[in-house]
């Protein structure tokens, strides 16, 4: 009786001894996930957002666990860049999505062109090996370097200005660089020029925030007018309806990626809707 009056009592109290092991478990299947077979990259659509064409897509880690399921990145990330593994999965995302996107622009007709954003860690941005050891995987896979867009946060780039040269590497062979997130970190318009940006991101926040009301679309063309004057492109994150993509165009906005366009899928998903005439 007392079992089913407090059934939690038949759980394992709280002990930091247990946490730790649980933790310890993690971390170890996460160290392993790769070797295991078990990451897996999804690639969201970046569309043109006049054309409606699949013009680049991101490729956006998960993790089959064994028995928790499908894990978004939130749920290890995080672990992985205190546990170093942050390298090893950023090295295997990047091959992946280098062998399947290339395979795919191998198949497109000659007047149409796929780009692949990849993520990257703020602390793979730190090793001196970074730029390459992402050339490497460029050559081993025979991706061309120019279809090639790394996503890298603001404050990867402001708080650590060692992070230039390796950007500045893989520029130098044709990879661009895309500011994530734009306009939710504190980098300074001062430093904006200074940087090794090619692309600005904008952060979905201000895209929720554009439901008509000409005030709130102020961030989103403050941005689209900064990139203009620094000859970046943009991309829009996080468009959810029609709205807001007539608002991103109306303002100049020419690509764009959100849910209202396309959810983060798996690759055969891809290759259907690059079948299509019209891609998105
Ligand atoms: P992010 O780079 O800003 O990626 C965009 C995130 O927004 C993705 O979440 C995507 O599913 C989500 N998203 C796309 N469209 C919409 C929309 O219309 N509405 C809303 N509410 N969300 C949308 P996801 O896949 O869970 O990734 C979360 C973050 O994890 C990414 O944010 C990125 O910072 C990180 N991440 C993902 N893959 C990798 C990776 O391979 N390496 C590293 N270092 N980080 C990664
Ligand atoms: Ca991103
Ligand atoms: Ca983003
Ligand atoms: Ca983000």
């Amino acid at each position: 009786y007392a079992a089913k009056r407090h059934p939690t009592q038949h759980w394992v109290r709280y002990s930091p001894e247990v946490a730790d092991a649980r933790s310890d478990t993690f971390a170890a299947e996460l160290a392993a996930a790769a070797e295991r077979g078990q990451l897996r990259v999804l690639y969201q659509p970046i569309v043109d957002l006049l054309t409606g064409d699949l013009v680049a897509v991101e490729a956006l880690v998960r993790w089959q666990h064994p028995t928790r399921g499908l894990l978004g990145p939130d749920a290890f990330i995080p672990l992985a860049e205190r546990s170093g593994d942050i390298h090893g999965i950023g090295a295997w995302v990047l091959r992946e999505a280098c062998r399947q996107v290339g395979a795919w622009q191998a198949d497109l007709p000659a007047d149409r062109s796929l780009h692949l954003s990849v993520n990257l860690s703020p602390l793979q941005l730190e090793r001196p090996e970074l730029a390459g050891s992402v050339l490497e995987i460029l050559d081993a896979t025979g991706f061309d370097p120019h279809g090639l867009v790394v996503e890298i946060t603001e404050s990867a780039l402001v708080d650590d200005r060692s992070a230039v040269p390796h950007l500045e590497a893989l520029r130098a062979r044709g990879v661009r660089v895309a500011l994530d997130d734009f306009g939710t970190g504190y980098s300074s318009l001062r430093y904006l020029t200074q940087l090794p940006v090619d692309i600005l991101k904008l952060d979905r926040c201000f895209v929720a925030e554009l439901n008509g009301d000409p005030a709130r679309a102020a961030v989103a063309e403050a941005v689209i007018r900064l990139s203009q004057i620094l000859r970046m492109d943009t991309v829009a994150e996080g468009i959810e309806d029609a709205a807001q993509a007539t608002e991103l165009t109306l303002l100049g906005y020419r690509t764009a990626q959100g849910y209202h366009f396309a959810r983060p899928q798996p690759a055969a998903e891809i290759e259907r809707l690059l079948h299509q005439p019209t891609a998105v």
